[in-house]
């Protein structure tokens, strides 16, 4: 089976985890700054914190932000669960915002409209997570100046978009953002086995994901709210959790970290070579915008309609190719639609789901597979 996506693992990585086993620190030592610091570096931001995966960093990102009971939360329809389960774990609602159906991103024209319609309702979000799907950055320019016009946070669900750019900067710079959620799953660009990290320039809320991260607690002297009793002295100020990521999990990742270009032109160029190879067949890829450099976490092509959608995943499945959907709207999962959503809310969103297939994407993918891929498509088409 060609899977649609896997992990690239070398020795070098392989040593970076052995190197950390033989250290003193298995968790809490000096891996994880390291590789924070290095993130930071790498997306031009100021402040990076690690957590156990990007589910996580999402969840922290929301509380950071203040999310509470009685605030709303949108985000796109077209993402993983984790992207509005986030809002949920906070106490919050959800809505969601209709996409663009050629490229899957979160629509800043349909925004700007239920923006307006909110503020008349006096319920406008208090974040919206714009999620950067297959690794395009959705429109961060008009979304801020919508943020600043509609007074909304935004943490960008970047999960597909480590490496990728936008406007010629890194994504995970928070030029347009309050925070950036990067995924270091498998599947994902780079990955330290489950993992997540959130960017921001905001010292403020740096130390609040890292004060939520470790159960709420502080030992910084000058942050304790009673006098020192002596080193061992800490203080828990509110309700946080264990999201910490290991050590030996950062240690890959630094070590992942220095091949992360690399596997970027590699998934930019077999992208261009499927484009290439498909652009004779009844199918679209998805577009990537002017502005953008995608790190092609995925690569999605749309079909005529839902049927031939099924025809052709079924064969290509048969036939050891390991595609996928990306994604079922969010809205239609029984537990969101017990939360009173319903088919046709996001009309884009559904046709754009029924349409989809993920091929198979990843570095180490061969020519010979994709040229197998490419054939059994135009065989089914
Ligand atoms: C993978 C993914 C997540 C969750 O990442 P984990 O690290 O597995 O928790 C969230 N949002 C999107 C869009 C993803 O693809």
């Amino acid at each position: 089976m060609i899977p649609y996506g896997r992990q690239n693992i070398c020795d070098a990585d392989i040593n970076a985890v052995i190197e950390t086993l033989r250290s003193d620190f298995l968790t809490q030592g000096p891996q994880v700054p390291n590789f924070e610091s290095k993130i930071a570096q790498y997306c031009e931001a100021k402040f990076a914190v690690a957590t156990s995966n990007a589910t996580a960093s999402l969840h922290l990102a929301c509380l950071a932000l203040g999310v509470g009971k009685g605030d709303i939360v949108w985000t796109s329809p077209i993402s993983f669960v984790a992207s509005s389960n986030c809002a949920l774990y906070c106490g919050a609602e959800v809505d969601f915002v209709d996409v663009e159906i050629n490229t899957g991103l979160m629509s800043v024209t349909a925004l700007e409209n239920k923006l307006k319609q909110a503020a008349e309702e006096k319920r406008l979000p208090k974040v919206v997570i714009p999620v950067h799907l297959t690794g395009q950055s959705c429109d961060m320019a008009r979304i801020s100046k919508l943020a600043e016009t509609f007074n909304f946070k935004v943490i960008e669900d970047a999960s597909h978009a480590i490496g990728s750019a936008y406007k010629s900067s890194p994504v995970g710079n928070c030029e347009y953002s309050d925070i950036c959620v990067f995924s270091f799953h498998p599947v994902k660009i780079i990955t330290t086995g489950e993992g997540g990290i959130s960017t921001t320039n905001s010292n403020e809320i740096a130390q609040k994901l890292r004060q939520l991260r470790s159960h709420g607690v502080v030992r910084d002297p000058l942050a304790l709210s009673s006098e020192e009793e002596g080193a061992w002295y800490y203080e828990q100020h509110e309700l946080g959790f264990n999201f910490r990521l290991t050590d030996l999990q950062a240690a890959l990742g630094a070590s992942q970290l220095t091949r992360l270009d690399e596997f970027v032109s590699k998934r930019n160029l077999l992208a261009s070579r499927y484009h290439e190879l498909l652009s004779e067949l009844p199918l679209s890829p998805l577009e990537i915008q002017e502005d953008n450099y995608s790190s092609y976490h995925l690569f999605i092509i749309r079909l005529n309609n839902r049927s031939i959608r099924r025809k052709t995943f079924d064969t290509l499945k048969a036939n050891g190719v390991g595609v996928n959907v990306h994604y079922i709207p969010i809205y239609w999962q029984p537990f969101y639609r017990e939360k009173g959503f319903s088919k046709g809310y996001c009309p884009n969103a559904e046709s754009f789901y029924n349409s989809i297939i993920t091929l198979p994407l990843f570095p180490d993918l061969t020519v010979q597979e994709q040229d197998q891929v490419v054939k059994l498509l135009r065989n089914c088409l």
